[in-house]
């Protein structure tokens, strides 16, 4: 376990549009087993990866292709 400490909900910019809007954390982040989660831009609709950033106070979204690629690159 990681010390996260979880909001309600975290602020994030959507990568595509730049429209501002809040995520609940998912079941992986909830559990602690991983600092991953998905949704959809509720503006734009585009599908999009996010994780808790560094700070702890808002989310780092991605779209979700460009965050296949760099799974895989790993
Ligand atoms: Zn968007």
């Amino acid at each position: 376990m990681n010390e996260i400490v979880l909001l309600n909900a975290y602020p994030f910019t959507c990568p595509a549009c730049r429209h501002e809007q809040m995520a609940r954390p998912s079941l992986f982040m909830q559990t602690g087993m991983m600092n991953s989660g998905a949704g959809s831009c509720l503006e734009c609709g585009i599908f999009l990866h996010l994780e808790i950033a560094p700070g702890n106070d808002r989310m780092i979204a991605k779209d979700w292709d460009e965050y296949l690629v760099e799974v895989q690159d790993v």
